[in-house]
């Protein structure tokens, strides 16, 4: 199946309103092409480096979000063109998303990564400790970065109840944090080629898909 028909296929099932992040790490710039030639303007990466990369290559309309976990050294090489860092997990990756966009001239939209999966290798804030930070007000003041809402990946398993389970518990969050932050945060990013239908029930707004659109990759 062509990259166009899946991405027709995808567009076909998802729910109006639900943005769909075409997730091209790891995969050339001639296949985000083909998905761009089929109407894809959201392209998801999960490395700095290859991120700049094709975003010097390709259109330029294209809104590039990051979404794998980024070194604070390395938000340099993509605040000057990043449209949403989707994957933001720590106080001093915010402070730096900020200086640097300041820097630009720019604001930058960012997701907070919450962590909820089993794994301990999955990167997020704690959520007891997301709650802290907000509530110390560290972030009212921080004109170079726009809160959008949050992101978080489900533990990697077949059993649907964990993943429900998962899911819910950043919903709740989510639905938590709203009031605190206002009409800005309306994003609520869940969901990848396996369990997005899952997360469309749990609220998700927005979902990340890679292996269902551009096939598997070649790491
Ligand atoms: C790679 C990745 C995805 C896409 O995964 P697929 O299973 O290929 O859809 C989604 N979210 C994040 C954070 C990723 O790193």
């Amino acid at each position: 199946m062509s990259i166009a028909t899946r991405l027709d296929k995808l567009r076909a099932t998802l729910p109006e309103g639900v943005e769909l992040v075409a997730v091209s790490k790891f995969h050339p710039a001639e296949r985000l092409m083909e998905a761009y030639r089929a109407g894809q303007r959201v392209f998801g990466e999960s490395r700095p480096q290859e991120m700049a990369a094709k975003h010097d290559e390709l259109p330029a309309d294209i809104r590039w979000h990051m979404i794998g976990h980024l070194q604070t050294n390395k938000v340099k090489m993509i605040a000057p063109f990043v449209a949403r860092i989707d994957s933001v997990d720590s106080a001093r990756l915010i402070d730096e998303i900020d200086r640097q966009a300041l820097r630009c001239g720019r604001c930058i939209e960012i997701l907070l990564e919450v962590h909820v999966a089993d794994e301990q290798t999955k990167s997020g804030w704690d959520i007891d400790d997301l709650r802290d930070y907000i509530a110390s007000g560290a972030l009212t003041g921080k004109s170079g970065i726009r809160v959008r809402g949050l992101m978080s990946i489900a533990t990697n398993t077949d059993d649907e109840q964990i993943i429900r389970r998962d899911f819910g518990r950043v919903q709740a969050l989510f639905e938590e944090f709203r009031p605190l932050f206002g009409s800005d945060f309306d994003t609520l990013s869940l969901g990848m080629s396996d369990d997005w239908p899952l997360a469309i029930e749990y609220g998700s707004t927005a979902v990340r898909i890679g292996t269902a659109i551009f096939g598997a990759r070649e790491y």
